[in-house]
């Protein structure tokens, strides 16, 4: 059986679909609810809509084991693409937030959703062999937000499209424009942190439940970085990171392509590649 995350609340629901051919990929969705894991789970049951979910604060379920179909990425969903749905604290009927004050693109998810992203990202490279990879093609390994396969996706960062077509409904911006951010700028080198300690052994995968912070944010400490990385490096790294997000929120970047600034002004993402691909290139080998 291929193995399960072991953060997640295991609730299996719905049908077997058969076979998808993978794991080789992870696909991350924003689902427009504010309900919990236990509603997912309900609407997983009626409409095999995704292998897991990541819940306010980074409460966790998984659905489905990850070599099954669910149907959240129509045509990646037998070529090994898994669906991962979060919170997004939307209302279907309005699509914004219920006190009205944030809609799907001007809103990220919670430090816990990302602590629990990066882990389960972190884990499916340690033990499914899933690449620590922001995917610029739908048929490659990695991970990627939804609008990968969404044709004339919305939200104003462009992240390419294609080739497969991932949904029957184009224009949506699956998932916003923020999370889309947090996942290629923030999660996936966090991620990558996390497995380099998850595989010389000095970290572990969270526990089920509410993210605590405090905890969470200690794994690492320092220790795998400072590994492969002078204080120097992680010092830039950090800087960049807070002044990119500083100025997103500062001028509201997002509707005029926050991609282009984060690329273009500070360089970010080259900056986070290269220390996606040192940590990657860190071999599997205990160190003391
Ligand atoms: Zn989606």
């Amino acid at each position: 059986m291929t193995p399960r995350y072991p953060g997640a609340v295991w609730m299996p629901v719905g049908q077997d679909l058969g076979a998808n051919n993978g794991p080789v990929s992870f696909s991350w969705h924003e689902a427009v609810t504010t309900g919990s894991k236990e509603a997912i789970a309900g609407w997983v049951n009626q409409e095999n809509s995704c292998h897991g979910f990541v819940a306010q604060y980074g409460d966790c379920a998984q659905y489905k084991d990850f070599d099954r179909v669910a149907y959240g990425v129509l045509n990646g969903n037998s070529k090994g693409v898994c669906t991962w749905e979060t919170w997004d604290d939307l209302l279907p009927a309005t699509n914004r937030s219920p006190d009205g004050s944030h809609g799907p693109n001007d809103f990220p998810w919670d430090a816990g959703q990302c602590e629990r992203i990066a882990d389960i990202i972190a884990w499916a490279n340690h033990v499914l062999g899933i690449p620590i990879h922001f995917m610029r093609a739908t048929n490659e390994p990695g991970h990627a937000p939804h609008r990968l396969g969404v044709p004339s996706a919305g939200g104003n960062v462009d992240i390419g499209f294609g080739p497969d077509t991932w949904t029957s409904h184009p224009g949506k911006e699956c998932c916003g424009d923020l999370r889309v951010l947090q996942l290629r700028d923030h999660i996936i080198p966090r991620a990558a942190a996390l497995a380099a300690g998850m595989r010389n052994g000095s970290i572990t995968t969270l526990p089920t439940g509410d993210v605590d912070l405090a905890t969470a944010l200690q794994r690492g400490g320092g220790t795998p970085l400072e590994d492969t990385l002078s204080a120097a490096e992680v010092k830039q790294i950090n800087d960049h990171i807070d002044q990119a997000f500083a100025a997103l929120a500062a001028s509201k970047a997002t509707q005029y392509g926050a991609s282009r600034l984060i690329d273009n002004r500070y360089g970010l993402t080259d900056v986070v590649q290269a220390v996606a691909h040192k940590l990657n290139a860190i071999p599997p080998v205990a160190k003391k």
